[in-house]
């Protein structure tokens, strides 16, 4: 089974396999997807592939929860009126 290693900096991620093969990618979400690809159709790994595919979808879930965060709190119904 083939393994990918991620070597990430805070701009860029390199996916690295075994056979040498690399792929750049300005995300870790992004360097998991190209790694699914990679492992599909070169290494015919489908398990491996879904498992980085997972991965991608971790980080994009992640991100998506980090990059809004005021989304969450905007919708407020109307308070309930004081009492005096
Ligand atoms: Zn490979």
């Amino acid at each position: 089974m083939p393994e990918i290693r991620l070597d990430s900096t805070p701009f860029t991620t390199l996916a690295l396999c075994d056979c040498g093969w690399r792929e750049l990618s300005g995300t870790r979400a992004g360097a998991w997807r190209c790694a699914a690809g990679h492992l599909k159709s070169v290494h015919s790994d489908l398990q491996a592939a879904r498992t980085a595919l997972n991965a991608h979808y971790a980080c994009t879930r992640r991100a998506r929860s980090t990059t809004h965060p005021r989304q969450a709190g905007s919708k407020r119904a109307g308070r309930p009126p004081t009492k005096k």
